[in-house]
């Protein structure tokens, strides 16, 4: 059995007041929570404030967004090895925000996924389809594509200490869920496909969903099969709504 993965995307969000309140209103009860992994992605400059915040309890750290390159002179970039020293664990690579705002393509997404991987990190490779690719019934095929890049570049191998982030980007942030049989069949579809190039890598992977993940739509989404868990934006910056996410977990 998967232990299932809550991680929450603050995104551009935080403060150091409300990072402060956050995280202590979470400390407590994470702790007693058991049987799931709970992580916390805030942004760069707030990681080191939430990685002294978590010390010594059971929140994990993650980070947005890793430079494909190691340190040297790439200005603007952080990377992985600067992660790493800052105490992460996971980062998030190809989030459709990067892929859409920021022209972050596949094969770059997959030179990210290289990276945090080579410094020790657990990526977390998010896939997903726009809403015209769904309504011209193409999602599988994006979501192939997407996989397919990282595992050009890297092998399945590559996946088995990685996590997958299944997120329709119809569904991230517009308060429109994937119902939990349409992010289902997209998460069978992804193991399926993993299945076929190593059956132990496809069963180990954990395949989270993203989008719009509420406190009161949690249970229903992560009692299916193949759903591991969420990576959760909007309802990761209030405590009451993300533990009790990470409760149905
Ligand atoms: P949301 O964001 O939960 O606010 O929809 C999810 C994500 O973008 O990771």
């Amino acid at each position: 059995m998967r232990k299932p993965l809550v991680a929450g995307n603050w995104k551009s969000n935080g403060s150091y007041a409300a990072n402060q309140t956050l995280i202590t209103d979470l400390m407590g009860p994470v702790g007693e929570l058991g049987r799931v992994d709970v992580a916390i992605c805030p942004p760069f400059v707030y990681l080191d404030q939430v990685a002294k915040l978590c010390h010594g309890g059971s929140i994990a750290l993650g980070a947005q967004d890793v430079s494909d390159q190691d340190r040297g002179a790439y200005t603007g970039e952080v990377a992985a090895d600067m992660l790493r020293e800052m105490g992460c664990t996971y980062v998030i690579v190809g989030h459709s925000e990067r892929r859409t705002l920021y022209g972050e393509d596949d094969t770059f997404t997959a030179r990210k996924f290289a990276a945090a991987r080579q410094h020790g990190l657990i990526p977390i490779l998010c896939v997903g389809e726009q809403f015209w690719e769904r309504e011209e019934g193409i999602t599988e095929s994006v979501v192939a594509r997407q996989l397919d890049a990282v595992l050009a570049l890297e092998g399945i191998e590559a996946l088995a200490e990685a996590v997958i982030a299944y997120e329709p980007v119809w569904a991230i942030g517009t308060g429109k869920t994937a119902t939990p049989q349409q992010a289902q069949a997209v998460h069978a579809f992804i193991r399926t496909r993993l299945e076929h190039q190593n059956p132990a890598v496809a069963q180990k992977i954990r395949i989270v969903y993203g989008g719009s993940v509420k406190a009161d739509n949690a249970a229903e989404l992560f009692t299916q099969p193949d759903i591991d868990g969420g990576l959760i934006g909007g309802a990761s910056l209030k405590a009451s709504d993300f533990l009790a996410i990470c409760k149905a977990a």
